[in-house]
């Protein structure tokens, strides 16, 4: 192997390092890893340890849920298979939790918006879980929708735990 100038060397250890430094960032950039990280305020309605699930902050309807990786990745395709799967079964659990309150979902739309041009503003993969009644207002961007804050997400995620919690003890599901 040929010998390399010892500034060769440092530039490659430098480029390296710069490398690293700039995958760090785009994690702690990522407002969903500051949620999962509990760094950013959310309202949480499970936590293991694949997947976290919150209400979305302008929600479409009462009961919007995000599904989210614990683990970073950009969007769907990059996340792994085994990650993916317990996404869809949490939030089959959550959609199946929500008909069980008053919030009464008629149906849902589980939406992966994956890419720009796509519609994804977040690229921290998650899927939404958006329940919808008949007749209701069309969806509209989600820059359009009104945020809301925590006095009215609380009790609405409240509704959603008892719900999944007393789906558990009846199913015995993990
Ligand atoms: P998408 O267009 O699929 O990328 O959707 C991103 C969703 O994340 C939107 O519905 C936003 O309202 C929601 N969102 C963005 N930031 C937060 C946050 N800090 N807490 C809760 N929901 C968020
Ligand atoms: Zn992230």
């Amino acid at each position: 192997m040929p010998r390399l100038p010892r500034f060769v060397l440092g530039a490659l250890l430098l480029a390296l390092l710069a490398g690293h430094a700039s995958a760090d960032d785009v994690a702690t950039d990522c407002v969903f890893c500051a949620i999962v990280a509990g760094q950013r305020d959310a309202v949480i309605v499970h936590r293991d340890e694949l997947v976290v699930a919150f209400l979305d902050h302008a929600p479409r309807n009462p009961g919007h849920v995000l599904v989210v990786p614990v683990a970073h990745a950009d969007d769907i395709v990059a996340t792994p298979a085994a990650t993916a799967e317990r996404m869809m079964v949490v939030a089959q659990r959550i959609a199946r939790a929500i008909r069980r309150t008053d919030l009464r979902a008629e149906g849902f739309n589980f939406i992966l918006n994956t890419g720009a041009a796509a519609g994804q503003t977040v690229f921290h993969a998650h899927l939404h879980v958006m329940p919808r009644h008949a007749g209701d207002q069309p969806a509209g961007a989600d820059h359009q929708r009104p945020r809301v804050g925590p006095e009215v997400l609380a009790p609405v995620a409240a509704k959603i735990r008892a719900a999944l919690a007393q789906e558990a003890a009846e199913t015995g599901a993990p």
